[in-house]
């Protein structure tokens, strides 16, 4: 297993001032190629500490990735406390120095100044990145584990650096493995993908909730490519139907290219989902091609005049009914002139329900042309965006089947 530590440096950071987006997308960077993040730390601006910081995670790990300063101002402790804590001394870089110059020259204090050209000074053996955007260089030393890379803190110079670092990297662990999962709950999603892994040591497990859906992430921990490979299909194959894609793409995106590929044009008429199974199908770019549109009929008289419910049934049956969620998928496929049509009505809560009829149940109706098909649900108490959420998930997956067997 190889292993990774991120430490992000700053006061600012730990004092919640600055939010820190460095260790995330470091942190997927790592990942994708096939690295082991065991720890993200963030640090206030103190040598001290962070001499600590980095002694442990250079002991631990094969590539420590710091962001942060490496400025010019005295709150800029990086480069001596990773001077200290590899026991390796700082040298003048001439080269850097000369570049810096311009820039000490702008200040007309000469402290000011040999504050700018302290960013200069490099750890002995050290490699330089140099600044692209900004004016501190980045730091690559080697360790006896492996690498200790010191970047700039703003995101937008340490990006290019860290693609720089990475490159250096051997790359010969597969990236993770993922897939998206639909109808299943996080713990069934897990145990069945367990299940299938017993056959496939070496592969470590992730699953993620998501509103609506799940990912599954597996990481080869000491395993190649085709173990891993092996090992996703075993787990695609246990949670079947349910996978709706072999990658990071989202349900809404599967359906999009699904109804692309199948010459098929989809819309919907929502209710207790307000439009947002519009606004899921609309994310998708190029999503014009298939989905021709939504009426979001929430109170009775729309579903009458927007998409011909008739007032028939909804005094009958009531808006969350079998009969009237065909009534709007049936009604929606006319008005929109498509191939296939969805809806939602239900009771997201918390007031609203009844013993007969009560919070987190919700009607689906599917029209395919000639056929149409309604779905009951009753989610368990999730709180009104959960109900919502998990209805257009819901939604989404009949798309994704009403167009798969077509
Ligand atoms: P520094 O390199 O420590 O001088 O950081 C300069 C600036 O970069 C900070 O004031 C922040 O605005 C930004 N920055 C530093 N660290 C992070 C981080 N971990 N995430 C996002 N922004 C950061
Ligand atoms: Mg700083």
């Amino acid at each position: 297993m190889r292993t990774a530590a991120i430490v992000t440096v700053g006061s600012e950071l730990v004092e919640g001032l600055r939010v820190d987006t460095n260790t995330s997308e470091i942190a997927r960077a790592l990942n994708a190629v096939g690295l082991t993040v065991l720890e993200a730390t963030s640090v206030a601006d103190r040598v001290d500490l962070l001499t600590e910081v980095l002694k442990r995670t250079i002991a631990r790990c094969d590539l420590v990735v710091v962001t942060g300063g490496l400025g010019p101002t005295h709150d800029d402790v990086t480069r001596e406390a990773a001077s200290k804590a590899l026991g390796v001394p700082l040298l003048r870089d001439p080269r850097i120095e000369s570049l810096l110059m311009p820039i000490a020259q702008r200040h007309a204090r000469p402290e000011a100044a040999e504050q700018v050209l302290t960013q200069a000074d490099v750890l002995a053996g050290a490699t330089v990145i140099d600044a692209m955007t900004g004016t501190a260089p980045g730091l690559v030393i080697p360790t006896q584990r492996g690498t200790l890379a010191l970047l700039p803190g703003p995101p937008a110079e340490m990006r290019p650096m860290l693609a720089k670092v990475l490159e250096g990297i051997d790359q010969s662990r597969p990236a993770p493995a993922q897939m998206g999962v639909v109808g299943l709950s996080e713990s069934d999603a897990q145990l069945s993908a367990q299940r299938a892994l017993e056959d496939h040591p070496g592969v470590r497990l992730t699953v993620l909730a998501r509103p609506g859906d799940v990912k599954v992430i597996l990481v080869a921990e000491s395993t190649d490519a085709d173990g891993l490979h092996a090992a996703a299909d075993a787990v695609a194959g246990a949670l079947g139907e349910h996978v709706y894609a072999r990658d990071d793409s989202s349900l809404a995106a599967v359906v999009i290219g699904d109804a692309r590929r199948a010459g098929v044009r989809v819309a919907c008429a929502e209710s207790c989902t307000g439009g947002l199974l519009a606004a899921a199908l609309t994310s998708v770019p190029g999503a014009s091609e298939v989905f021709a549109g939504c009426a979001v009929a929430y109170e009775n008289r729309a579903k009458a005049t927007l998409i011909h419910v008739p007032d028939e049934l909804l005094r009958r049956f009531g808006a969350v009914s079998r009969e009237v969620a065909l009534a709007m998928a049936v009604g929606a496929r006319e008005v929109f002139d498509v191939d296939l049509s969805v809806s939602t009505t239900g009771i997201a809560g918390p007031g609203g329900g009844s013993a007969e009829k009560p919070v987190g149940l919700v009607w689906f109706g599917i029209a395919d042309g000639e056929d149409s098909f309604a779905y009951e649900r009753r989610f368990p108490a999730m709180g009104r965006e959960g109900i919502r959420d998990r209805s257009v998930s819901y939604a989404l997956d009949l798309l994704r089947n009403r167009i798969r067997l077509r």
